[in-house]
């Protein structure tokens, strides 16, 4: 008890590889004053018996820069702290057995390519050079990456638990912390018991790295950390003789990974439909724990292993292994603070990939909070993605048993989850599905993507060209181009500022001058310090002391947070508003004249600019129209209040003026024809406004606001890239996201966001281009192309967009 201080800057939760890779980096960026605490012995939750696979292909750039510092880092581990880490760079072999799978291991390799990650697309003849046990008569294609490993993951944990210690932290085991306090929205510190004594640690910055435990353990603070544990097994032979060295090998196809250690081989795997573990919490006394064998479960892996590599016909079985990992609704863990609550950070959730993610998580999550910054965009993990409803235990027991499977399914682009659907619905789902939806979700709501034809199957046919969709999304867009279509975003996040300081509020954070008159929209970003996007959306002056901003339903918990942290002593109120109103975006060149048949309301341009919002009369109800779009057509997004939704689109429906029901993935076809940024992908904290594009609407002369230094700055410095258009010229190929630019037969970065043109003819992305002192001139005299799955396709770029540059159709 002793040893346990009465204060420190930072309490880390839990002494699994999260939690010592936390310590490790926080105390390395000089935080010393850190204690961690771990309930029982370090590693004794999950991280003691993975099996230690360290891999570097991801889906996507971000997620390959973090593996990457992983693997780097565990390599120097050893030295550095003279804990032996079994760290063995053996490299790894993924193969494929189908041509689907084959594109995806291609189109991973091109991502891991653009951060210099050595990777090698090798034939089944050099797979089975590199691993002669294997059966390689259906291999179609494979990749290798020789700098990929294996490690003793309590070791690594081991290791950076030394390497923490060494740079002064406290390292503390059979400590408990029974709760996290807090004031005034921040924690304060932590209590805990050690040898049943009960005591506390007044702390600035508690890191909930607890593992399983973490949702239990953040609920408690009023948290939300949407896991929950699964059964995850392995199994281990006996020796094998002649067994030699073989590289990590991974048989998607056949959920199975495989790696040979000490002259065994093991093999563990990532079934369809996983086994959710825990739902009545997790015994108190749970510590190196195992949970029992389930032959039947494994016995599908196994059949297909003794197939593919015949030694497990014969060999024995050392070890069956089952034990429980946390698994999160989107495969992806959380980093970051907590939007609920200042100072209370989390890394958890890891989805089977802790070992290989914790170091670079560690580095990420440490130099968040000690710089006040993460390093680089890190949304994709982000804690602010999580939705409080998330929380519900049911609901992640259902999405857990998919999403475990799901680490070696095809990932396909636009791939739906099939479990834990249905939860946020709009008020015109039952009437959308009547007419053909084919629903997708995000941050939980059901959204039409597309729709079927009459007699169409209302399923999605996954591919990596054109899916089965195709055609229907071509109608749909061309409707919205040349007739009228309307696609239901009730999903848009809604929240209203109100109050005396509301205006002063918002001119601070955000960066377009939002002092206009009541009834203007203003499409703005809000910046950090940095000049980096934190948001976008359109902030809409309802009156003199009430604002109501749009943004992306999946951003919503982020943008709160950010206001309310930025919030300080100003005299407003913000409020979620999402569920109260629905928004039904009436877009085309003929949306007009289907308006006017509906509502006695004047849409001409001088009634109704470009950028206004009025109330208007339609049907026998009231809506808000915004006159703003998002596809590049002249179009109004009508806001209406729940209950008179369906009422309204009813109206809109009988007017019988041609109108096309659009799904998502068409509006995303849209906005890319017309270069419009997608937050997330193409705009980022870590992307300066000036050098995406929206230098427009930025506006220094207001005065003050966050971010305004870093935009004169980059004004005087010039821009470092630019976000640049590319098109296709092969009509065929397909850009999803993280294609690579080659630039005069250089890669220089990645497509940052890609879908189909289906005005334009063909494949068009967004993407930045280093430029530092070079002209648009010379920008735009280089060749360009664009690597996909390993092939590269010519390419033609503007910085204008490709459709309409001049904007006319928004103003017609
Ligand atoms: C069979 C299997 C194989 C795997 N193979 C691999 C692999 O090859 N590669 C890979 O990258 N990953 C692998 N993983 C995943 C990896 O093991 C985990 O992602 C990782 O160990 C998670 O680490 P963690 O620190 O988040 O959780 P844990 O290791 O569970 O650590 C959490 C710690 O928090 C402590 N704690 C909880 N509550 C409290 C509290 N109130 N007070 C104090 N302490 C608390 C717990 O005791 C625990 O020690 C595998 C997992 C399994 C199950």
């Amino acid at each position: 008890m002793s040893l346990v201080p009465k204060t420190a800057r930072a309490v880390i939760i839990g002494g699994g590889v999260s939690g010592c890779s936390v310590a490790y980096h926080l105390a390395k960026a000089g935080w010393t004053d850190i204690v961690l605490l771990e309930r029982k012995r370090l590693t004794s939750g999950t991280t003691w018996h993975a099996a230690g696979l360290i891999g570097q292909l991801r889906s996507s750039v971000n997620m390959t820069r973090l593996a990457k510092y992983s693997a780097d880092l565990y390599v120097n581990l050893e030295a550095e702290t003279g804990v032996s880490t079994g760290m063995r760079q053996v490299g790894s072999i993924s193969v494929a057995l189908t041509q689907a799978r084959n594109e995806e291991l291609l189109r991973q390799a091109t991502t891991a390519r653009i951060f210099g990650v050595d990777v090698a697309e090798i034939s089944p003849a050099e797979v089975k050079a590199m691993y002669p046990h294997l059966n390689v008569s259906d291999v179609v294609g494979a990749v290798h990456l020789p700098l990929d490993g294996q490690c003793d993951p309590a070791n690594i944990a081991m290791a950076l638990a030394k390497g923490a210690r060494m740079r002064g932290a406290k390292v503390l085991e059979g400590v408990k912390v029974t709760g996290v306090t807090k004031a005034a929205g921040r924690v304060t510190g932590v209590d805990y018991m050690v040898e049943g004594e009960p005591g506390y640690i007044a702390a600035d910055v508690v890191i909930n790295c607890g593992g399983m435990w973490g949702r239990d353990l953040a609920e408690d603070s009023g948290v939300t950390l949407p896991l929950h544990a699964c059964e995850h097994f392995y199994l281990i032979t006996e020796p094998i003789a002649g067994l030699g060295h073989l590289p990590v090998l991974r048989v998607p196809d056949e959920c199975a990974y495989y790696k040979s250690d000490a002259g065994k081989m093991m093999i563990g795997a990532f079934e369809p439909k996983a086994k959710p573990w825990g739902m009545g919490g997790i015994r108190e006394d749970f510590e190196f724990d195992t949970l029992p064998e389930d032959w039947d479960h494994f016995q599908p892996i196994l059949e297909s292993a003794m197939e593919r590599m015949p030694l497990f016909q014969s060999a024995g079985i050392h070890t069956f292994f089952n034990g429980p990992e946390s698994f999160t609704p989107d495969d992806r863990y959380y980093l970051g603070e907590a939007p609920e609550l200042g100072g209370y950070w989390v890394a958890a959730g890891y989805n089977s990939v802790g070992i290989a993610g914790s170091g670079g998580a560690g580095m990420a999550l440490a130099h968040w909070i000690t710089e006040g910054e993460a390093p680089f965009d890190l949304w994709e993990v982000d804690i602010r993605r999580a939705q409080p409803f998330q929380r519900n235990r049911k609901y992640l027991k259902e999405r857990v048993s998919e999403t475990l499977g799901l680490l070696y399914a095809d990932h396909f682009p636009y791939r739906q989850m099939a479990t834990s659907r249905g939860v946020r619905r709009s008020p015109l789902h039952e009437h959308l599905k009547a007419r053909g939806a084919v629903f997708g979700e995000v941050a939980g709501w059901e959204r039409a993507n597309w729709f079927a034809n009459e007699g169409q199957a209302r399923e999605y046919e996954y591919s990596w060209g054109r899916q089965n969709w195709f055609g229907n999304a071509a109608a749909e867009h061309k409707a919205v181009r040349t007739g009228v279509g309307l696609f239901d975003m009730t999903s848009f996040g809604k929240i209203r500022v109100e109050g005396r300081d509301a205006c002063a509020f918002l001119q601070s954070v955000c960066a377009n001058d939002v002092d206009v008159p009541a009834g203007r929209i203003v499409y703005t970003q809000m910046l950090n310090a940095r000049g980096g996007i934190e948001s976008d959306l359109t902030v809409t002056r309802l009156s003199e002391t009430a604002y109501l901003m749009v943004v992306p339903g999946a951003t919503l918990q982020r943008d709160l947070a950010w206001l309310r942290r930025h919030l300080g002593d100003a005299f407003a109120v913000i409020t979620d508003v999402t569920a109260a109103e629905s928004v039904l975006c009436v877009m085309g060149p003929k949306s007009r004249e289907l308006l006017q048949a509906v509502s006695p309301a004047d849409f001409s341009n001088e009634a109704h600019p470009f950028g206004t919002a009025r109330e208007i009369e339609i049907g026998m109800g009231l809506a808000r129209a915004h006159r703003v779009t998002y596809v590049g057509e002249l179009g109004w997004e009508l806001y209406v209040s729940a209950d008179q939704t369906a009422h309204v689109f009813e109206a809109l429906e009988a007017a019988d003026k041609g109108l096309k029901l659009c799904g998502l993935h068409v509006l995303d076809s849209c906005r890319i024809e017309k270069g419009y940024r997608h937050f997330g992908h193409d705009i980022t904290d870590e992307d300066h406004v000036l050098e995406a594009g929206l230098g427009f609407a930025v506006k220094t002369a207001k005065g003050d606001f966050i971010g305004r230094e870093a935009v004169l700055r980059k004004r005087e410095e010039g821009l470092a890239r630019r976000m640049v258009q590319f098109k296709l010229r092969d009509p065929m190929p397909m850009l999803y996201h993280n294609e690579a630019i080659v630039r005069d037969g250089r890669i220089v970065g990645p497509i940052t966001s890609g879908n189909y043109g289906h005005h334009l003819g063909g494949a068009v992305g967004l993407g930045y281009v280093p430029c530092a002192g070079e002209s648009v001139e010379q920008v735009l005299a280089s060749t360009y192309e664009i690597e996909v799955a390993g092939q590269r396709f010519a390419a033609d770029a503007s910085l204008a967009p490709m459709y309409d540059p001049k904007s006319e159709r928004v103003r017609m």
